[in-house]
């Protein structure tokens, strides 16, 4: 039997592990056999690893990890169309549970029943292992161009939901024009990243609120792609809103803290603001309901949460990537610092390094 390795976590453990497991095969005709590239390391990972959140497939006592996935493909299936051998894909990897309407269109980021699975994270083993078996209705051929930084693909989905969201609902007013929109980015992990990328793709006029001195790393990245940094150590929501205006658009990618509920305040009239991290810890957050509910009636406001992203915003993201590559003289490429060899499995899920924004597992490089 061909053995592969691959970096998961066992139940119950809060340590990576390098696994030896059983080399995957085609066994259907819509299947195809990757060579995996890189996978993105991201918090959810480390936040599996640090809390032992192990959601195993079926019969399993461990969870391979991994989300943000890009392969080679070494041999496609008789019946595979897309793909051929030596072309490059991204992973989508939620699947479906079958029975719903949403996931019987393609569409199980919107499943009804929470019966899907997700590699990675949710009863489907991810990525980070030398060897990949996926359907061809879950890849997403990548352009050559693009392979270094294709990683990125997934987390960028994430806001092309939420964008194509916030198109959907904001045509609730008659007038609306998505490009006047003045956004406000509150994160600056890799999804934060990619909201602010795909907004300034969208020429949006976007302010990015964040915790870091002008000398950071990922401040100057920002600022190149043309949005405006605001530091909101030491102010509150009134004092950014004086210095900022309100905003047409919220998107909100770190995970709970006070100021996420109090930027509802920030919201201008007919505002959207959208929920993409989840709250982590125990501290609960405070906010004048009332006041609240007077805001949101008076001024047309809607907050909505997103989570996941299908086909089309795998399609969307890779479209997007490519202009901002273009436009931004590869901006992207230094948006991934840091790349980890199979062997450096401990250090790449371990504390990020100085000067870290965005590592990957790397298994061409040996
Ligand atoms: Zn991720
Ligand atoms: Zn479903």
């Amino acid at each position: 039997m061909a053995e592969i390795s691959a970096i998961g976590v066992r139940k119950g453990s809060t340590e990576p592990e390098l696994f030896r497991i059983e080399a995957p095969k085609i066994t259907k005709p819509n299947e195809v056999l990757l060579e995996m590239v890189n996978v993105g390391i991201c918090g959810t990972d480390k936040d599996i690893i640090e809390n032992s959140l192990v959601d195993a497939p079926e019969g399993d006592d461990k969870l391979i990890l991994g989300h943000e996935g890009l392969g080679k493909v070494a041999e496609a299936g008789s019946g595979v169309k897309s793909l051929k051998k030596g072309d490059y894909a991204v992973i989508i990897p939620r699947h479906g549970c079958g029975i719903c309407m949403p996931c019987r269109t393609g569409r199980s980021d919107f499943c009804e029943t929470g019966l899907y699975t997700a590699s990675g994270q949710h009863r489907r083993h991810g990525f980070n292992s030398e060897l990949y078996v996926e359907e061809e209705e879950y890849l997403v051929k990548v352009p050559r161009q693009l392979v270094n930084v294709a990683a990125l693909t997934e987390p960028f989905s994430i806001i092309e939901k939420a964008v194509e969201q916030i198109r959907q609902i904001q045509k609730r007013i008659p007038t609306y024009d998505f490009s006047k929109s003045r956004a406000v980015v509150f994160g600056m992990g890799s999804v934060g990243l990619a909201a602010i990328a795909v907004m300034r793709a969208n020429s949006i006029q976007t302010y990015v609120l964040g915790r870091r001195g002008p000398e950071d790393l990922k401040v100057q990245l920002v600022k190149e792609m043309g949005a405006a940094y605001v530091d909101i150590r030491g102010k509150d929501v009134n004092k950014l809103k004086e210095e900022i205006g309100t905003a047409d658009i919220i998107i909100e990618a770190t995970g709970g803290t006070q100021l996420v509920i109090d930027l509802i305040e920030l919201l201008g009239r007919n505002g959207i603001y959208v929920f993409l991290g989840i709250p982590k810890g125990t501290e609960e957050l405070c906010f004048n309901i009332k006041g609240m509910i007077h805001k949101l009636v008076r001024q047309n406001l809607l907050i909505v949460g997103s989570v996941n992203s299908q086909k089309p915003h795998f399609k969307m993201a890779l479209k997007d990537i490519a202009g901002i590559q273009k436009s931004h003289n590869n901006i992207l490429d230094r948006i991934i610092t840091h790349r980890f060899t199979i062997q450096e499995y401990k250090e790449a899920f371990g504390q990020d390094k100085e000067g870290q924004i965005k590592g990957i597992m790397d298994y061409t490089k040996k």
